[in-house]
């Protein structure tokens, strides 16, 4: 088990279970989530899940791999943490000397925790590691704001949000809708599985807040999975749903705004 706050961690969970369980473990991932989150405790429950023998996927928390796990012993597992403010660039040579050293088990695990601290130049020198990673090694980044990275380092990582709320009805319902706007369910269907929501104007404001969410999680979510929609069409739903709440402020009609933005993702 990985972690098991919130929903949406345990969606998130299962996903990375079903990667390992399937063999699709990429050279490196982002874990973006919220600062006063224990990301490293997170990172620790992927990592078992990767090296424990026993379950593929998920993890015993027992055999002697999850122990030095978690205790943080484990010979082929290194951990880069900021110096003063930032992740600097020594930090990320000691990671390309570590990288190199052949396992003791099956792969090379790295870890830099506050990764969006690195400073331009020591994202310069990961970036040359991101390009060719040696073997099965595997490369974690923990970040608060992984917008603090750049481009060419997020577009070699698979990146996974990690959100510690509890899911709401608003977010059940928002995710409902967006799954049929997205498997190209018609205007009309999504109306009428909306219900309340395209009348209720407490209830719109709160769905908006939710579809925003999903929506910005599902644009950062990349690699591994089969998508389904375009990267531009889900920036452009997010503005929409900003069209929407400026007519809820101007004290347009609920309906009138919620069915515009509906009409607008289902295209
Ligand atoms: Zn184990």
């Amino acid at each position: 088990m990985i972690l098991d706050t919130g929903r949406e961690n345990s969606r998130l969970k299962e996903r990375l279970e079903r990667i390992v369980r399937e063999k699709r473990i990429s050279h490196a991932y982002i874990f973006e989530g919220p600062s006063d989150m224990d990301k490293e405790a997170f990172a620790r429950g992927f990592i078992k899940g990767v090296l424990c023998p026993k379950d593929l996927g998920e993890n015993c928390g027992m055999c002697s791999i999850c122990d030095k796990v978690d205790h943080g012993n484990h010979e082929d597992i290194t951990y880069f943490r900021k110096d003063g403010m930032s992740v600097k660039d020594a930090a990320i040579e000691s990671l390309q000397e570590k990288i190199k050293v052949r396992p003791i088990g099956e792969r090379n695990i790295m870890v830099i925790c506050d990764s969006d601290t690195m400073t331009p130049k020591a994202q310069n020198s990961l970036l040359k590691t991101l390009e060719e990673p040696p073997g099965d090694a595997l490369i974690v980044l923990l970040s608060d704001n992984m917008e603090n990275l750049a481009p060419t380092i997020l577009s070699r990582c698979v990146k996974f949000r990690i959100d510690v709320q509890p899911e709401t009805v608003e977010d059940e319902e928002a995710r409902r809708l967006i799954g049929m706007a997205l498997k190209g369910c018609r205007f009309h269907e999504i109306v009428r599985e909306a219900g309340d929501y395209v009348r209720d104007r407490e209830k719109a404001w709160l769905l908006l807040d939710s579809m925003e969410r999903i929506y910005r999680d599902l644009a950062v979510e990349n690699g591994a999975e089969v998508r389904s929609y375009k990267i531009e069409d889900i920036c452009g739903y997010v503005d929409h749903i900003e069209e929407a709440r400026l007519r809820l402020k101007r004290k347009m009609s609920a309906e009138y705004a919620m069915k515009e933005l509906l009409l607008a993702i289902t295209g």
